[in-house]
């Protein structure tokens, strides 16, 4: 379905951006990856389903190798654009407002929302071109719902759905559409680090952590995979999700339903 497609996911070295990618490329998408750490692996893993793959380390913090990684990723299969782009990097850190380190909201901001803003100004000109693109924004039941002790990332993903609707209605005549996607926990190295700190404050064990994470919030008990979100990403990019334009689409286990 996405064969002759560019996809650019930002983040995807590990968790829920390397499941997207990963759904992208199984429907034929050649795929561009971002992120820090480990690439050689997730590269050979997206290698290995048949397409082409190449990696930008850009800092999503830093808007100058944003447009690097924009115009890498255009240039890497010969097609002069990026025809899906999947805004997904991001990171967290828990602390009451008061004792929020200033320099992590900064963080916050920068990578999990401007960054988003930044790699969509520059993709939509060529997706408006050829008449045919798909921004999809990974935010979060943050973005709909708060929790405390998380303000900078609340207000990211707020943010996040906010960039989404403006985004899909400054295209919504054209075959350029955005989306956003909103899971609930996943149980990726940015949720582990919470499952620890849980783990350690309460002196109980990893299982009884992630339960009692779980049990907070999500009534299926279940943590969403970044397969099922992966399957998602892939539901907007089909024929099917034409029409389906700046919506912030929650796959959270009930979550935001209470
Ligand atoms: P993760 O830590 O597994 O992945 C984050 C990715 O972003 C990694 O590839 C990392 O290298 C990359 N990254 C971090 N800082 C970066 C930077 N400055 N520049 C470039 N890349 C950077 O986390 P995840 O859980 O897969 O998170 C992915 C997205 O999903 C985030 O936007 C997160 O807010 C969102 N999300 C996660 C959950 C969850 O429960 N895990 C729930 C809702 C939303």
């Amino acid at each position: 379905m996405l064969k002759g497609k560019t996809a650019l996911v930002t983040g995807s070295t590990s968790g829920i951006g390397l499941g997207v990618a990963k759904a992208l490329a199984r429907q034929g998408a050649d795929v561009v990856l971002n992120g820090f750490g480990d690439v050689e692996g997730p590269k050979a893993e997206i290698a290995a389903l048949g397409v082409q793959v190449a990696y930008h380390g850009a800092d999503m913090s830093k808007p100058a190798e944003i447009e690097g990684m924009m115009k890498f990723a255009a240039g890497q299969f010969g097609r002069g654009r990026v025809d899906i782009l999947v805004n997904n990097a991001g990171i967290q850190h828990v602390a009451r407002i008061e004792d929020f380190p200033t320099e992590r909201w900064d963080a916050i901001i920068a990578i999990n929302l401007t960054s988003a803003f930044h790699a969509t100004r520059l993709a939509l000109p060529a997706m408006r071109a050829a008449n045919w693109g798909r921004i999809i924004n990974v935010a979060s039941t943050h973005g709909l719902v708060a929790s405390a002790e998380k303000s900078a990332y609340v207000a990211s993903k707020h943010g996040v759905i906010g960039l989404t609707k403006v985004t899909a209605l400054e295209n919504a005549t054209t075959g350029v559409t955005c989306n956003a996607i909103c899971p609930g926990w996943v149980l990726t190295p940015l949720v582990q680090k919470q499952v620890d700190a849980k783990a350690a404050a309460l002196k109980i064990s990893n299982e009884e952590a992630k339960k009692l994470l779980l049990g907070e919030k999500e009534p299926s008990m279940q943590f969403t995979t970044p397969e099922e979100l992966g399957e998602l990403a892939v539901f907007f990019c089909s024929p099917a999700g034409n029409n389906v334009r700046g919506v912030a689409w929650n796959m959270d286990g009930g979550w935001v339903a209470q």
